[in-house]
């Protein structure tokens, strides 16, 4: 959330003072270098303003403001402090866009030199479509940061190891071969996250955030171990969310391979993720550098599938030939009909199918439509979604 904010409201108990963990929150607080705020919350009373001098000691550059979130009062000042301390719009808009903003990210321009960034810039002007939003996912230790650092090229490593490295810079764009990519929260790729007590279950946290806000998603596994627990849900939370996504093999150089191993390895990955079994597999090796292209050229196609739209004369042209080879069975004394079919949205393809009565369709008949229209229209990489809608026949 720090990482993210343009500014922070940090607020503090008034009726109890500074806790320890206040001056843990403080010592985070002043790494950031963001504009801050302290709002002593429940100053309910005037009489108790001075509560408010306490929280000096905790050596913040930040004004110190008392409200009672309660009663109301001091908020009205506390808005007005945010707002003043509020990027312009288009500088917001930068900072969105991720290191844009090097200037005020304490640090960060060391590591990323300008020259590169005004390239990337220029190159981005001449891109068609918007930018491919990719997250990087999986266990730790699987090589997220070293494929990372293999895309963005050594010159531009983003991923560090010390505490106080996390910085604005979190969505990272690059371009290669005219193709614009946005790598989604690489903060999150730090190694060792300093987040005492709960690492995993922040990691994960972070990770169900970053595939909410992608496109595709890259979900990395080891070569070397079997798929997890961990590996299961991540990926089927991005399939829920209709991510389109692209299994990596990473470390396949350290595989001792014979002529089977690939295939082996391939149906242990689709029998543990059968449900995202249209999703492309790229064996790779971060370390290497080997098939790094194929897994950009991998994202490229299935961003492209995600982001497709078929005509509705084509979609029904497919769906009748799909009928009339195979009819929907009759349950009973009624036959389901399916009246037209249509793609409602995209992102991911989302095709309503309009039927007398959508309880009569059963889900291998809806597995069968769905397989013809993924032969018909070639939606690798992505989930596409049936929805059955009852209309009435007169
Ligand atoms: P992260 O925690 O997922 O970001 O993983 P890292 O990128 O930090 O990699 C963890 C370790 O695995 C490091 O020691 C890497 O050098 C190593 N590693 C990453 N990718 C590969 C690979 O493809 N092959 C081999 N042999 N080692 C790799």
């Amino acid at each position: 959330a720090i990482a993210e904010a343009d500014v922070i409201v940090f607020v503090v108990d008034g009726t109890i003072g500074v806790t320890p963990a206040d001056e843990a929150v403080a010592e985070v607080l002043r790494r950031s270098r963001k504009p801050l705020l302290v709002a002593v919350n429940k100053t309910d009373d005037p009489s108790r303003t001075a509560q408010t001098a306490e929280f000096f000691r905790l050596g913040l550059e930040a004004e110190i403001l008392p409200v009672s979130a309660y009663h109301g009062t001091g908020t009205g000042d506390l808005l007005d402090a945010i707002v003043d301390r509020l990027p312009a719009a288009a500088e917001a808009e930068a900072g969105a866009l991720g290191e844009a903003e090097a200037g005020t990210a304490g640090g960060a321009e060391a590591e990323i030199p300008g020259g590169a960034e005004a390239e990337i810039a220029g190159e981005a002007e001449t891109s068609p479509g918007p930018p491919i939003r990719v997250a990087v996912v999986g266990r730790p230790n699987v090589g997220k940061s070293s494929l990372v650092n293999a895309f963005l090229g050594e010159e531009r490593v983003i991923v560090a190891d010390e505490p106080g490295t996390t910085r604005d810079a979190i969505d990272v764009p690059f371009t290669r071969d005219g193709v614009g990519y946005v790598l989604i929260d690489t903060a999150g790729l730090r190694k060792k996250a300093k987040v005492k007590g709960s690492v995993e279950r922040y990691s994960i946290l972070r990770t169900l955030r970053a595939v909410d806000r992608c496109d595709v998603v890259l979900l990395l596994v080891d070569a070397t171990q079997p798929l997890t627990e961990q590996d299961k849900r991540v990926a089927g939370y991005a399939t829920e969310a209709g991510r389109a996504m692209v299994l990596v093999v990473n470390k396949w150089d350290i595989v001792e391979k014979d002529d089977k191993t690939y295939l082996a390895y391939e149906g242990h990955l689709r029998r543990g993720l059968h449900y995202a079994d249209w999703a492309p597999i790229v064996f790779t090796s971060a370390k290497t550098g080997k098939n790094l292209v194929r897994v950009l050229e991998a994202v490229v196609s299935v961003a492209a599938n995600h982001r497709k739209r078929v005509s509705t004369p084509e979609v029904n042209r497919v769906f009748r030939d799909a009928v009339g080879m195979n009819p929907p069975p009759a349950e009973g004394r009624r036959r389901v009909r399916i009246g037209y079919v249509t793609q409602a949205s995209a992102a991911p393809p989302t095709f309503v199918f309009f039927v007398n009565d959508a309880k009569l369709l059963h889900f291998s008949y809806q597995r069968y439509l769905e397989n013809r229209l993924r032969q018909s229209f070639g939606f690798d990489g992505t989930p596409i979604c049936l929805v059955f809608r009852t209309r009435r026949e007169s």
